[in-house]
């Protein structure tokens, strides 16, 4: 691929409808493009002055009100015609020839996700069978390819031909999980946690999300978070005033507490501090630092409610308060924020402290992870909190190699750098620990099944879908 010369390319990113203006302001800053444009509530901006060699640097992760990103051509087509098949398929080629690209994974027939955007997954479940057919038959539909070819119908009768990194890309199709909500769970809410776990580890089921960790819920009630806790085989103290609902009042595994989240303290450091609690989105990043500063827990996840407007700007406030903190501490500090799909008007923060001796792989589908061993001692700049392309923030580490994320399990329960030991099955004062010695009854986790992206299924649902489609 020829990744010198300046190509006249595009970004295409789709977000959450609304949140246009504040991804397009995350763009502009992160991308240095001239220009970004917006349709107010339209789920997507386009971003023109793109390079093509950026496409192998810049993770979706990177961005926290973006749910995909796909390097497209600025020129769309224009979906006049009966005949729709053919010129995306003309522009696809065409676009595949001006990337040199020989072969792509896949290809997803994409709309946003308005209802004017919904309407169109009629016609993206027609096209989407015949055009993999037709790029296999050309033998361009190869399962260890880099990119996913990607086209992407808006309701002004156009179609947007591009490519995404099957690394740097959300592995989901419209750039949206599918978690199915748990029956017992007290709450909707229970699905942020869940996909927050998809979204910033590496393997939600293994070192991270551990049998016997213990963590302390900020904010519980009525305790989906904490169902999601329990349901990991996870101790939780949860903290709130008001009442823990169904299953989890008399649960074994929850200890629940009528305190306030910004006042109580573990006697004990704890794996875990979630937290849920409606407040002002300065005052959760300053609790999160305290509890990273204070070495009080080792993983954070926080949702921060945000104001109607400069939502971007207080997202990276509050990412300057917790990395200046940490900053202070001489604590390397890796954070990621990032606007779910089940989170409305808010987004939800990962923070770790991460160990001396190795890294973690925090986001599924980034490649790279934090360098610790980088100096602790660095000055407090002014400037805002460095953001790397894996979508990790760091003012200490810069991109490490995607090895490192192999031996995270040699340091499972191993010490944070300057903080007590976490490691539950270590805990000293287990003596001083609010927990019940009762047997817990455990729930039961719910698994989303995995994203059907390898040309092979491809291949199958398009056969399957042309039999019974013959309309465009
Ligand atoms: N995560 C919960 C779930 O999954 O069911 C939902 C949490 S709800 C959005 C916010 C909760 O924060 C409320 O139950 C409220 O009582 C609690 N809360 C607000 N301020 C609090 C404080 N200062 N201390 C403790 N809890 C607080």
């Amino acid at each position: 691929m020829n990744t010198s010369a300046p190509s006249p390319l595009a970004w295409l990113a789709y977000c959450r409808p609304g949140f246009e203006s504040d991804l397009a302001e995350e763009i502009f800053q992160r991308f240095h493009c001239s220009a970004v444009e917006i349709v107010e509530n339209s789920g997507f901006v386009i971003a023109p002055g793109a390079r093509l060699k950026t496409l192998g640097e810049t993770a979706v992760a990177t961005l926290t009100f973006a749910r995909q990103l796909v390097l497209i051509s600025p020129q769309s087509v224009v979906l006049t015609s009966n005949d729709r098949v053919n010129p995306i398929l003309a522009a696809l080629t065409d676009f595949l020839a001006l990337t040199g690209q020989q072969s792509v994974t896949d290809c997803w027939v994409e709309y946003p996700d308005t209802n004017d955007g919904k309407a169109l997954s009629r016609a993206a479940k027609a096209i989407g069978p015949r055009l993999l057919e037709a790029l296999a038959a050309e033998n361009k539909i190869v399962g260890h390819a880099k990119y996913r070819a990607h086209v992407f119908l808006t309701p002004d009768k156009k179609a947007w031909v591009g490519l995404a990194d099957m690394n740097l890309s959300a592995p989901d199709y419209l750039g949206i999980p599918r978690i199915r909500m748990p029956h017992d769970a007290p709450s909707r809410s229970t699905l942020k946690l869940a996909e927050a776990f998809q979204q910033f580890l590496a393997d939600a089921d293994s070192l991270a999300l551990q049998p016997d960790m213990r963590a302390v819920d900020l904010g519980a009630a009525p305790g989906g978070w904490t169902w999601q806790l329990i349901s990991r085989g996870i101790r939780v103290i949860a903290v709130d005033n008001a009442d823990l609902k169904g299953d989890l009042v008399d649960n074994a595994m929850v200890k629940h507490m009528r305190h306030d989240g910004f006042k109580y303290q573990p006697n004990v450091p704890v794996d875990w501090m979630v937290c849920d609690m409606v407040e002002s989105p300065s005052r959760i990043a300053n609790l999160v630092a305290k509890w990273l500063t204070q070495g009080w827990a080792r993983y954070v996840i926080f949702n921060l409610k945000l104001p109607m407007k400069k939502r971007a700007g207080e997202v990276l406030r509050c990412e300057a308060i917790i990395s200046e903190a940490c900053l202070e501490a001489g604590l390397p500090l890796t954070l990621q924020l990032k606007q779910l799909y089940h989170d409305r008007e808010e987004v939800t923060g990962f923070a770790t402290i991460p160990t001396k001796r190795s890294q973690f792989a925090h986001n599924r589908y980034a490649t790279k992870v934090t360098n610790a061993k980088s100096s602790a001692a660095t000055p407090i700049s002014a400037e805002k909190p460095k953001r790397l392309t894996h979508g990790l923030i760091s003012r200490h580490g810069s991109a490490g190699a995607g090895a490192e994320a192999q031996k995270v399990g040699r340091t499972k329960g191993a010490a944070l750098g300057r903080t007590p030991s976490l490691n539950a099955s270590s805990t000293t004062s287990r003596g001083t620990s609010p927990w019940s010695a009762k047997p817990a009854p455990k729930i039961a986790t719910k698994q989303k099944s995995k994203p059907k992206s390898s040309s092979a299924s491809a291949l199958a649902t398009a056969r399957r879908a042309k039999s019974k489609s013959k309309s465009n």
